[in-house]
């Protein structure tokens, strides 16, 4: 297979152009002789909280310890427990999941809105019971799940808000916080963060962080980070070692000043692709200010003839995601419920290259490719 002309995503090409300064920040931290923790996280942790509009940031080794720590957390401060029960949306990537059963949570998922593909508020209400603890509020594809509807469920019932922020870092919502934020990860008791490197803020290896201002969770997940420890050989719960590396906070302090001109390249290639779009067999995605667009998801009734279709017009494409949660192998315990929509999206979606490594231009010539599509 030759080279693609449009290709979904290269990472070389979109760390390049910081490479002077990625090596200036590598340098930093060889010459400091301090290799687990140290300034770089510090810094990274303040500048993240500023960025989402947190009191508190902690780093932490990737996006799904960065959720298992903050229900870990939970549980160890007493406001979660085995058993309980947690929404969370059918149409996710699994480690959402993941993160919920391997704390002996109970997932209760709820089916996504086919026009926004994240979970249908509106099913909320229907899908709580007496055992509901919290909401897992995924933001997929960069777009914000976070609304009056669900702020009044959580409120009603006195649940927890968790927000996985892993595909929406910089992103949104059209709601306001009682504090007056709308960008997600400031919205909820808790967010979680990916700096996995094909996200929008990707590090050079695994990273993530957790983002809140309730000082007891912080630091209840920073100890749980660190083998439970509050000082140093005092270990106050059972914990791990899920810290963040210094070299991935060093990258990240690089990057993360970028985000706002990557975010802005990415809508900009939204708008290309919703106003150049138009085959009758493709459903665009719906365009919204608040969307940090981490993918940009196409819908057809014939999603694997598109996509080789497009890779022999030179279009690289992606599937997000091919199978959901609940039918994978390892939750078969899950495999008898009945969620049609996630089922049929997870047929139908296919993802079109939106990343830095796409020029307007690019867009436009891939727009182009997509309308001469028939089925
Ligand atoms: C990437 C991702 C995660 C997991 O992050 P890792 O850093 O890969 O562990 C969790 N949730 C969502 C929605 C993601 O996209």
């Amino acid at each position: 297979m030759g080279k693609l002309r449009y290709p979904f995503l290269n990472l070389g090409t979109v760390n390049y152009k910081f490479a002077p300064l990625l090596k200036d920040a590598a340098a930093r931290v060889i010459d400091s002789g301090r290799y687990v923790g140290g300034s770089e996280n510090e810094s990274f942790e303040q500048e993240l909280a500023v960025f989402t509009g947190t009191e508190y940031a902690v780093g932490v080794s990737n996006g799904l310890d960065a959720l298992r720590l903050i229900f870990k957390a939970y549980i160890e401060i007493g406001r979660l427990a085995p058993g309980d029960e947690i929404i969370v949306p059918s149409n996710t990537y699994i480690a959402s999941v993941l993160a919920v059963t391997d704390c002996g949570l109970i997932p209760i998922f709820v089916e996504p809105d086919s026009r926004t593909l994240n979970m249908d508020t509106a099913k909320l209400a229907d899908a709580i019971s007496a055992k509901t603890k919290a909401i897992l509020t995924v933001h997929l594809y960069g777009r914000p799940c976070y609304d009056e509807q669900l702020a009044a469920v959580a409120t009603r019932n006195g649940l927890l808000i968790v927000e996985d922020n892993a595909q929406a870092i910089g992103a949104d919502a059209r709601y306001k916080s009682k504090k007056g934020t709308t960008r997600t990860g400031s919205l909820g008791n808790a967010a979680a963060y990916s700096f996995y490197p094909t996200k929008n803020l990707g590090a050079l290896g695994d990273a993530g962080a957790v983002t809140t201002d309730d000082v007891e969770l912080a630091m209840t997940v920073r100890a749980l980070a660190n083998y439970g420890c509050d000082r140093r050989y005092h270990n106050i719960y059972e914990g791990y070692n899920c810290r963040l590396d210094p070299i991935q906070a060093a990258f990240l302090r690089v990057k993360l000043p970028y985000l706002k001109e990557e975010t802005s390249h990415r809508r900009t290639l939204a708008e290309i692709y919703n106003s150049s779009i138009a085959n009758p067999y493709v459903i665009k995605p719906k365009l919204e200010a608040g969307c940090v667009w981490h993918q940009y998801v196409l819908l057809c009734e014939t999603r694997d003839g598109l996509a080789t279709y497009l890779k022999n017009n030179g279009v690289g494409t992606d599937v997000n995601y091919p199978v959901p949660p609940h039918l994978q192998p390892c939750y078969k315990r899950f495999s008898n419920l009945s969620l049609p929509i996630a089922e049929s999206l997870a047929t139908r979606v296919l993802s079109i290259p939106v990343s830095s490594c796409t020029s307007p231009d690019d867009a436009r010539a891939i727009a182009e490719i997509v309308n001469a599509y028939c089925e």
